[in-house]
């Protein structure tokens, strides 16, 4: 028998950074010594804390299905987050999901139909273009690769893209792949355009806590732009959680409502005792995330003069643990090439719109780090 899949499916690709991760981790698995800088997961294990936390839930015995938006106990937790970065959301406004990818997924669902028009600012995440697709919206892409990545001087190239037309713009500050941290006049910049042309708008700000110096400013506290931001945020990166799946969105009440549907009617809720972890990450973990931060920039250092000592000059970045290193103009031969010689397994930047690139996820030991540059440099690829 011969499937008829549909458009929505056979519209996108699997997800190139979790492609990436699989083929290093296929090639481990034949005994090679791979250097995995591809997927964005850090290195370090959960927090004891969350950890016994989870294990507590799980002993007490939660472990059933849970209020579909997710328990009471946590969107409170949550609500006092996003009040502390001064965004009010009563726990009406808030549903947590099995990882910020679900509540993006759900955010997309809701708000954007066939035809509608998303801007992405690039690069861009790789899994928001699939997720409109998915969605049968149009996609429009402001390339910020020619500003450094920075936003405040591709305003004038927004600007001239967002119109009464648009439904979505997708703001990630700081960004997946360039670790990019807006500033507040670009985000000022960004709230002008929505707001005159009533654009609804994404902020995803799943990398808040990971910064460098900065202090990035939620798009939802600019003025006009409460009852338009979906903010989104989970607990994979922070408190280094990937597998535990667990995120939120905060918004208008309205779209929480019509979401909630497809949430319910999807995955039910997130994990029972995964939730409860989560309460203990947010009200006790400060400490840990700030050393896990302090890791992560002591490695940005190390891969920025590494690489510079090669020629190799980068936007360095802001927070995220990620940098966008120009490579060649076939940026995919690049990272094949990269991954089979050197054996360091790197995204390719047209994966996420911005081809010459390859994105480095810097979330590993400077061992690892220092291991990968080197074997780049052996192999000829810097
Ligand atoms: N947004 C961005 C920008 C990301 O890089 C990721 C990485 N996975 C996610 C959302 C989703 O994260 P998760 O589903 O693990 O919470
Ligand atoms: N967001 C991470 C990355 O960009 C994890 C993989 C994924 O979900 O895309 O590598």
């Amino acid at each position: 028998m011969t499937m008829d899949f549909t458009d929505r499916v056979t519209r996108v690709e699997p997800s190139a950074t979790l492609a990436i991760s699989a083929l290093a981790t296929e090639l481990e698995n034949d005994g090679v010594d791979v250097v995995d800088l591809s997927v964005g997961e850090p290195d370090f294990p959960t927090p004891e804390n969350i950890v016994e936390a989870g294990k507590d839930a799980m002993d007490a015995g939660h472990t059933g299905y849970t209020t579909s938006a997710g328990i009471l106990a946590l969107r409170e937790a949550i609500a006092e987050k996003l009040a502390a970065d001064g965004l009010e959301h009563t726990t009406d406004e808030i549903i947590v999901t099995p990882g910020a990818k679900q509540a993006l997924y759900e955010v997309v669902q809701a708000l954007v139909d066939e035809g509608d028009e998303v801007v992405l600012l690039d690069p861009a995440w790789v899994s928001y273009e699939a997720m409109v697709k998915m969605a049968g919206g149009a996609l429009t892409r402001v390339d910020l690769s020619t500003y450094d990545f920075a936003l405040e001087p591709a305003l004038d190239d927004l600007e001239k893209v967002v119109t009464d037309e648009t439904t979505l713009l997708v703001v990630n500050s700081p960004s997946n792949p360039t670790g990019a941290v807006y500033s507040d006049a670009a985000l000022e910049g960004v709230r002008d355009l929505a707001v005159e042309h009533d654009v609804t708008v994404v902020s995803d700000e799943i990398y808040k806590e990971i910064t460098y110096g900065v202090s990035p400013t939620s798009l939802g506290t600019l003025e006009g732009m409460a009852d338009r931001t979906v903010t989104v945020n989970g607990f994979s990166k922070a408190y280094s959680m990937t597998g535990w799946r667990l995120g939120y969105f905060a918004g208008p009440e309205e779209l929480i409502d019509q979401a909630g549907k497809l949430h319910s009617h999807s995955v039910s809720s997130a994990v029972n005792f995964v939730q409860h972890a989560g309460i203990e990450a947010l009200e006790n973990t400060d400490e840990a995330v700030e050393e896990m931060t302090a890791a992560f920039e002591d490695r940005r250092d190390l891969v920025v003069d590494l690489l510079a000592d090669h020629g190799v000059d980068v936007a360095v970045p802001e927070g995220a643990f990620y940098m966008m290193v120009p490579v060649a103009d076939d940026d995919q031969a690049w990272c094949e090439g990269a991954l089979e010689d050197a054996h360091v397994a790197t995204v390719p930047g047209s994966a996420f719109g911005t081809p010459g690139y390859a994105r480095i996820s810097y979330a590993a030991s400077e061992q690892r780090l220092r291991d990968g540059v080197e074997r780049l440099a052996e192999e000829g690829y810097l």
